[in-house]
């Protein structure tokens, strides 16, 4: 309901408010919480921009704290920041002893939270988000777009990365026009926000190539929406966070601009090399290739289909047949 919602706005702003107090100003956030983000060599002013914060060990540091302020057991359930099993007697925080990323509204109001486990090769989750809240849709928001938004409309581009130490990151070497779709394929309604600022998007991928091919049917999705796609994979297992504080500023925007490839010449690459001899896989690499230039303006379209006919040896008439039976098939 409303008042449901206007509640669960306050409370995610008291969580994170309360999450950056913690790491401010007790000695365990400092110790474990602010450390951790130093080791990770962000700035005091990234920091505070993304408004990061940490979450105590205490079991129910948080839960306490807000029925102390007069938020009930029900609302707080619904908010996803605390669960109160059957068996206890007391709530417990769903977030303990992580570093928190709050995930922010278009116009920044706080809608969930990320939460990262401080070691890494334990058994639990690296991850752990917000449950899907009355306010919180995972397939709905950008993580970034609240302090990116202003950089995507100037640059007239928009990066989508990964991860949220990818936007981080790339904030603080000055590349202030990303977004992360936060491990997820990219939604529709993502698609959406991004094209209220822009039509040209490059997809920065983690360098572990892992998701690539699952991630051809959403950018299909982008193509269906008109946009541009360039897509550029980094390099050796670095993603754009650990490459941009390898190298300065400069030189990641140069290599984002120079590196980045057409959408449809990547899945051509991919899927071609990994077809190989095989007859049967090279004509279905060429049907799925096809489908995602279906996309295109006729233009783009004849262009494309010069290119790849020379590139891959296939006649551009036989292209064109597969064009038509696609659209044949579509109506
Ligand atoms: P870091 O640099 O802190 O290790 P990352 O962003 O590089 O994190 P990846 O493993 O590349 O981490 O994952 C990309 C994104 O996918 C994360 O930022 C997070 O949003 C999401 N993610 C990763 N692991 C999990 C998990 N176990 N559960 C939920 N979401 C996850
Ligand atoms: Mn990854
Ligand atoms: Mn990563
Ligand atoms: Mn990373």
């Amino acid at each position: 309901s409303q008042t449901d919602r206007e509640l669960l706005y306050k409370i995610h702003e008291v969580a994170n408010n309360f999450y950056q107090e913690q790491m401010r100003e007790t000695e365990e956030g400092q110790i474990i919480g602010f450390a951790y983000f130093k080791e990770r060599e962000l700035r005091d002013d990234i920091i505070k921009k993304f408004q990061l914060g940490y979450s105590p060990e205490q079991r129910d540091a948080f839960t306490e704290y807000a029925l102390e302020k007069g938020y009930n057991k029900e609302i707080l359930e619904k908010s996803g920041l605390s669960i109160f099993p059957e068996y206890a007697e007391k709530g417990v925080d769903r977030f303990r002893e992580r570093v928190m990323f709050p995930i922010l509204s278009f116009s920044g109001r706080v809608l969930g939270f990320g939460a990262r486990i401080l070691k890494n090769n334990v058994k639990a989750a690296k991850y752990l988000n917000s449950p899907e809240t009355e306010i919180y849709h995972k397939s709905k928001v950008l993580y970034g777009l609240s302090q990116s938004k202003q950089a995507i409309s100037k640059e007239n581009l928009c990066l989508l990365t990964e991860g949220y130490m990818d936007v981080i990151a790339l904030h603080q070497v000055g590349i202030e026009n990303v977004v992360a779709s936060s491990g997820t394929a990219l939604t529709n309604d993502q698609i959406k926000l991004i094209k209220r600022l822009t039509e040209n998007v490059t997809i920065l991928f983690d360098g572990d190539a892992a998701g690539i091919k699952a991630s051809f049917r959403s950018i299909d999705l982008l193509l269906a929406e008109g946009m541009n796609i360039r897509i550029l994979l980094f390099p050796d297992g670095d993603d754009p966070d650990s490459f941009s504080r390898k190298h300065p500023k400069d030189f990641v925007e140069n290599f984002i601009k120079t590196e980045a490839q057409d959408f449809v010449e990547f899945k051509a690459d991919i899927l071609l090399e990994e077809a190989g001899n095989d007859l049967t896989k090279q004509i279905a690499a060429i049907k799925s290739i096809v489908e995602s230039l279906s996309y295109y303006s006729e233009l783009k379209k004849d262009f494309y289909f010069t290119r790849i006919s020379k590139r891959f040896g296939i006649s551009e008439k036989s292209l064109f047949n597969e064009m038509a039976l696609l659209k044949q098939k579509k109506v």
